[in-house]
Parts: structure tokens; C-alpha cells; sequence
């Protein structure tokens, strides 16, 4: 019995679908260019004027039945003692079998090292804007989007040949700090907390409403839920 079982809940009719969680989870794990921990699906049904428009944000779901950690041979990928689906990239040989056996398509496979700067090599303004090699040459630091506090728990810039994939911020959780996502949110669309903990805000809300997992039927127990709709 884990001491926690970390869960989010995401409120839909709250969600303006503005992607400040995904900006912010960039910001704070030095997301490099390509690879999204923080996304969304967005889904448009119908022909206008009866038409439905889905905004869904989506990460790394935490299972309680990982595939990922079932299927890794190195237990790199592995559930911490609160629930948390981690990595060890020390134990990490790269050979991608998380990544097929992920049903969400959340983890992403390192095949450059530090994180390249790829695209940002000409300036968005010629003449005017910096480009990115010049602001992290400025900034004194590895890559324009740099956050030394991540370094806390993973390596600030990730090794090559290995995966990553959303961690719930745990760095934060250390601090007993929420999740970099849940944060930012404007509308207040992420709740976060102990599914242990009876009286804490996603208790309450997964007792309220009818929560969904994405795609249930592959048995993975998402600790990602969702609540209502738009
Ligand atoms: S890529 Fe790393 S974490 Fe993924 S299954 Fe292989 S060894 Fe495990
Ligand atoms: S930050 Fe909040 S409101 Fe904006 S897309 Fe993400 S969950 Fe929705």
C-alpha cells in the first residue's frame, strides 16, 4: 500500500482549452522542441451548425497497471512509493519497449544530446530577435529554457539514448509544492492530490462526479481522471 496515491483530476467544464498547462510544463522540465509531457487532443464532431468541440489535455496517466513498468527488462521504468510512474535513467538501455507499450503515447525517446537546439538556430525577427543559441549564451545556461530546480530529482539536461516522459513534477511534490501544470491553470481545471486522503480536493471531486480515464478498456487504471464536460 503506497503512503500516497497521487491522482489528477481535470475538470472539463472548467478547461478553456488555452494550453497555459502545456507552456508551463515546458518551462519547468526544459521540454526540448518535439516532445510534449503536457498535451492536449482536440476533437471537433459533427457537420455546422450541430457540430461539438473537445478540448482534452492530456499527460503521462500514472497507471496502476503500467504497461510501460510491466514490460520494461531493466525496471528503469518503475512506481515509486506514492504512485508515481518514474524513470531511472541510469537503469535506461533505450530500447523504447515503454514507449510501444504505452497506450497514451506519452513518452518520448531521447535520440539527441543535450537537447539540441534544433529549430531555433534563425532569429524569429532577423536583425531584431535573438536566436536561441544567443539567449542561452547570455543566460549562462545550457539551453534558453533552463531550470536548475529540476535538477533536483533528474538530470537537468536528459542523456541521449534514453526515454522521458511526465513525472507529476515530482521535484515539486518534494517541495510540497503542486505540479507546474496544475499551477498555471487559469481556470482551476487541475485538481491534484492524495486519492488516500479522503478529505483532499480530488477525493472530493472524483466522489461528486462520474469520473472517466482515457481509454479504459486497456485495464491500465489511469490516475488521470476527467469530470464533466464542455
Ligand atoms: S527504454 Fe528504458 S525505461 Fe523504457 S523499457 Fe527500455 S529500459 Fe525500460
Ligand atoms: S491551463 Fe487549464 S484551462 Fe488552460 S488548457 Fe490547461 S487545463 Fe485547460
Amino acid at each position: 500500500m503506497p503512503r500516497k496515491r497521487y491522482a489528477m483530476v481535470i475538470d472539463l467544464h472548467r478547461c478553456v482549452g488555452c494550453s497555459a498547462c502545456d507552456i508551463a510544463c515546458k518551462r519547468e522540465n526544459n521540454v526540448p522542441h518535439g516532445f510534449a509531457w503536457s498535451n492536449h487532443i482536440i476533437e471537433t464532431r459533427g457537420k455546422f451548425p450541430d457540430t461539438k468541440y473537445r478540448y482534452i489535455p492530456t499527460l503521462c496517466n500514472h497507471c496502476d497497471n503500467a504497461p510501460c513498468v510491466a514490460n520494461c527488462p531493466t525496471t528503469a521504468m518503475h512506481k515509486d512509493e506514492n504512485g508515481l510512474t518514474l524513470h531511472d535513467p541510469d537503469k535506461c538501455i533505450g530500447c523504447r519497449t515503454c514507449q510501444l507499450s504505452c497506450p497514451y503515447n506519452v513518452i518520448y525517446f531521447n535520440e539527441d544530446t543535450p537537447h539540441p537546439i534544433r529549430k531555433d538556430r534563425e532569429p524569429a525577427i532577423a536583425g531584431c530577435t535573438s536566436t536561441a543559441p544567443e539567449v542561452a549564451e547570455r543566460a549562462g545556461v545550457p539551453i534558453p529554457v533552463y531550470n536548475p530546480e529540476r535538477e533536483s530529482t533528474y538530470a537537468g539536461i536528459r542523456p541521449r539514448g534514453i526515454i522521458e516522459k511526465c513525472t507529476f513534477c515530482d521535484h515539486r511534490l518534494a517541495r510540497g509544492e503542486m505540479p507546474a501544470c496544475v499551477e498555471a491553470c487559469p481556470a482551476d481545471a487541475r485538481i491534484f492530490g492524495d486519492k488516500n486522503d479522503s478529505t483532499s480536493n480530488v477525493s472530493r471531486a472524483l466522489a461528486k462526479y462520474t469520473p472517466r480515464t482515457l481509454r479504459p478498456e486497456m485495464g491500465t487504471e489511469p490516475n488521470v481522471y476527467y469530470i464533466r464536460d464542455y
